[in-house]
């Protein structure tokens, strides 16, 4: 579904990706886990291009992006644009249009970017709201939803791109533990019924019973790549033995 190589970025004289490859299946579910400054936000935001890797290549859908090319240009600008549609983000943060109602956040991308017919749009945008049980807060505006709602009308908008992959950053970090339930149970659900994503979480409990792979990154590489029985049960490197023991 997606597939990086090579990826390289800093900031400053900071080299906060060295040399990251990923490929991520259809329909496989990747967390990503790893001590706080290692890159993981770096990589998903590379991943769909919110920023620019300085080296490397993104392909999705079999169209490339060679990040170390200088070029711009409409051809170019059209790939950039086409990827990142492809590849939606759910932030911690949530990063709702407060103005806009809930239907209308989930309809706004659909509408505007993919050029849905609006009857279409909002048909599939109230399913997507069935599907994260939010059908009936379709016409509220964020202020009056709690965390773990905001989070799934995130997911919901997400979904409504038809993304290839779901990239989640730290989805539950902002949440109270008694409504992270609820999200981690709308990402098992999506994970169920065959969703691509990669997941930055500390949720050890869910990455174990949802993931395909685990990915350990630290100091700006994957140092350890793992079924998640294997990750957490019996890594190869101590540098994740400690990390996991710090988190349990
Ligand atoms: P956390 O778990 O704390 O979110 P992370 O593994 O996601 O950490 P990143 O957010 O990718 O790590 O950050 C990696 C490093 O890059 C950090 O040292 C961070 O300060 C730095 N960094 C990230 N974004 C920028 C930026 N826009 N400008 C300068 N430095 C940045």
């Amino acid at each position: 579904a997606i597939d990086a190589h090579g990826l390289h970025k800093r900031f400053g004289d900071l080299q906060v990706l060295k040399s990251v490859d990923l490929s991520v299946r259809s329909g496989e579910v990747v967390v990503i886990m790893g001590p706080s400054g290692s890159g993981k936000t770096t990589l998903l935001r590379c991943l769909n291009l919110l920023e620019r890797p300085d080296a490397g290549t993104v392909t999705v859908r079999g169209r490339t992006v060679d990040c170390s090319a200088r070029g711009s240009g409409r051809g170019r600008a059209r790939l950039i644009r086409d990827i990142r549609i492809r590849t939606a983000m759910v932030f911690q943060q949530y990063n709702l249009f407060p103005h806009m109602t809930v239907l209308q956040n989930v309809v706004e991308g659909p509408l505007s970017v993919r050029r849905l017919p609006r009857p279409y749009a909002v048909e599939v945008g109230e399913r997507l709201l069935e599907r994260v049980g939010l059908a009936d807060k379709r016409d509220e505006y964020p202020s009056r939803l709690s965390g773990g709602q905001k989070q799934r009308v995130a997911i919901a908008r997400a979904l409504a791109m038809d993304p290839e992959v779901v990239l989640l950053d730290e989805p539950t970090s902002s949440l109270d533990p008694e409504l992270r339930g609820e999200v981690l149970q709308v990402l098992r659900d999506l994970a169920a019924r065959g969703t691509t994503m990669v997941i930055v979480t500390h949720e050890i409990a869910f990455a174990r019973e949802v993931a395909d792979r685990v990915l350990f990154m630290d100091s700006g590489y994957i140092l350890e790549e793992q079924p998640p029985r294997t990750f957490f049960t019996d890594p190869a490197s101590t540098r994740v033995r400690s990390f996991l023991r710090l988190m349990t």
